[in-house]
């Protein structure tokens, strides 16, 4: 596979020297998504992480579907997670099903009962907090503690038969309610949902808990190192507990690292459904989400993204990563790929008074100013253009080379014009700006008679495709001040997007399909959006502006 080896960090270096030492012959990693929403940047941070080092070691990854949760979970959360692994250019050695091992749970809480180390607890959700103690005062031994072994299988097994409702029993572990570690006091290993299974249907009304079911699935699957985030640490002897208190053969290394956090962004599936829910979005692949499907409608490459995941390294530190980093590879990566092309997102008309009419010339216009592979593409060139509005001014403020009545500019590939005169609406807006140009000007042609200032873009208004323009600001406003501690819902930027409906180009747009990538002349990246792109409408996302100031 042709991705590119990570680089080097500290849980690298654990599995360079387990290989070395011989602890082991061979790693396997695994990737375990909860199949309750769809994947986002940080998830591909995970990603790349354990698919790169099986990839660079030889060894093996696992795509675990963590599905113990039935009530948020869904198949449409299961594909997408599919399709995105794929696309951010991955591939699973082997697929499985956290609930494909609920028989095996089971049968390990029944050997922790049997071995007293579980007991069913009649508490309520509300007494088991109290029960629970605080970080500095240690917690009180529920009255169901102590009851017998017998009286705890008849109890679970009364619980997985269906006989109690949701809540009334749980079944928990028996470790220590005085720890100073809480996660160690007594956690719950079982609980009761009357809830469908995406996947098992209705065979259990008794699920497992996450700090449970998960070492016993890496230790299932003879994960050798299972690499998650920070807020695990302290998870970790609980981990270690449960694959030896179940007395798994394998034994799995847990090992975290910090998340990613990014500027003007939400990273949690949870939070993420909200805003599609809410309509805040149009859909979890919305261009202006931080989600895999969402970067990919945007535009956004598999390349970019891994590189970007690799460059922000692996830390034990929780940081915030500013999101224009993620660009920078993006600019990064497409700047070679892009098809060059002209495209006017707010058209001004513009005619050449001393062009003929009925004429049409080919430009020859290169493809990409940086790869000259790229070669060149005929543009159309008439007597009726368009331009941009900002390029046009009546009144010229100071330092303005652009176009105004009586200066001249280069259009791009084609000719100097001189602004003649404008026609205006009944409101006195400018609809029109007549120039003449001169056939001596040719671009190509060597003339070096008289210098403009200025170059801008156009289209040949009469074969030019109209287009919309869907421009892109960040969907949430973290980074202004008034917004510090508020939450993320009422930090909506209101204008996160910005629909423009102009022209493009014919030449490369008639068979444009979706996700094809264009650099459009001082306008930006772009690429065909692929939800409302139809037969009749040719719609473009912008990916990202042409520069930033971010520098890396
Ligand atoms: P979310 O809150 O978005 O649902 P999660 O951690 O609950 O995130 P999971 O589906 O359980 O999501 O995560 C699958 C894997 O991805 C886990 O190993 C998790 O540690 C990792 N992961 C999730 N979010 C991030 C992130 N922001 N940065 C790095 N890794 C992440
Ligand atoms: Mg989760």
């Amino acid at each position: 596979m042709s991705i590119e080896n990570t680089t080097s960090n500290f849980i690298r270096n654990i599995v360079a020297e387990d290989l070395e030492t011989g602890k082991h012959k061979e790693i396997i990693t695994r990737f375990p998504p909860e199949p309750n929403g769809y994947l986002h940047v940080g998830h591909a941070k995970s990603i790349v992480l354990n698919f790169g080092l099986a990839n660079e070691f030889k060894g093996k990854t696992n795509l675990r579907f963590d599905d113990t949760n039935p009530v948020k979970e869904d198949t449409e959360y299961v594909e997408s997670i599919k399709e995105d692994v794929k696309w951010l250019g991955f591939d699973w050695d082997n697929l499985y099903f956290a609930s494909d091992y609920f028989d095996e749970m089971y049968t390990r809480a029944v050997l922790l009962i049997k071995k007293g180390k579980a007991y069913v607890c009649d508490l309520t959700a509300e007494q088991m907090k109290e029960y629970r103690g605080t970080l500095t005062e240690a917690g009180k031994e529920s009255p169901c503690r102590n009851r017998s072994v017998e009286e705890n299988l008849d109890l679970f097994e009364r619980m997985k038969n269906g006989e109690f409702k949701d809540g009334e029993k749980v079944l928990r572990a028996k470790i220590d309610m005085t720890s100073s570690n809480i996660n160690m006091r007594d956690p719950i290993i079982y609980r009761i949902a009357h809830a469908t299974h995406h996947n098992t249907g209705d065979k259990w009304c008794i699920y497992p808990m996450y700090d449970f079911a998960h070492p016993l699935e890496d230790a299932i699957e003879a994960i050798t190192h299972s690499i998650c985030t920070l807020e695990f640490e302290a998870h970790r002897p609980l981990y270690d507990w449960f694959v030896k208190e179940c007395e798994m053969e394998s034994i799995p290394r847990q090992i975290e690292f910090a998340r990613l956090n990014m500027t003007n962004t939400v990273m949690s599936k949870r939070k993420l459904k909200l805003l599609v829910d809410e309509g805040i979005a149009d859909g979890w692949d919305d261009p202006r989400m931080p989600t895999i499907a969402g970067l990919r409608r945007r535009g956004y490459t598999p390349e970019a993204i891994r590189n970007f995941c690799r460059e922000i390294g692996v830390a034990k530190g929780d940081s915030t990563v500013d999101s224009q980093m993620l660009d920078f590879f993006l600019r990064e990566d497409l700047q070679p790929k892009a098809l060059l092309a002209m495209a006017v997102l707010k058209p001004l008309k513009l005619v050449i008074t001393n062009y003929p009419e009925n004429e049409t010339e080919l430009l020859e216009i290169e493809n990409n100013a940086n790869n000259e592979e790229a070669g060149t593409r005929l543009v159309p060139f008439s007597r009726t253009l368009y331009i941009e509005q900002e390029d046009f001014m009546e009144e010229p403020i100071k330092k303005y080379f652009r176009l105004f009545p009586g200066n001249e500019v280069r259009l791009k590939g084609a000719y100097f014009v001189k602004c003649t005169d404008v026609i205006k609406d009944a409101s006195g807006n400018v609809i029109e700006v007549h120039c003449t140009y001169d056939p001596e000007t040719k671009s190509g042609s060597g003339f070096t008679g008289r210098k403009v200032k200025a170059t801008i873009h156009w289209v040949d208004a009469a074969t030019a495709v109209p287009a919309e323009f869907r421009l892109f600001e960040p969907l949430i406003l973290d980074d202004a001040p008034e917004n510090e501690g508020k939450h993320f819902l009422e930090q909506i930027n209101p204008h996160s997007l910005e629909v423009l409906q102009g022209y493009i180009e014919n030449v490369a747009f008639k068979d444009a399909k979706a996700r094809d990538k264009f650099q459009l002349v001082r306008n930006g990246f772009f690429t065909v959006d692929s939800k409302y792109t139809t037969h009749e409408k040719l719609v473009f996302n912008r990916i990202v502006p042409l520069k930033s100031s971010f520098k890396l």
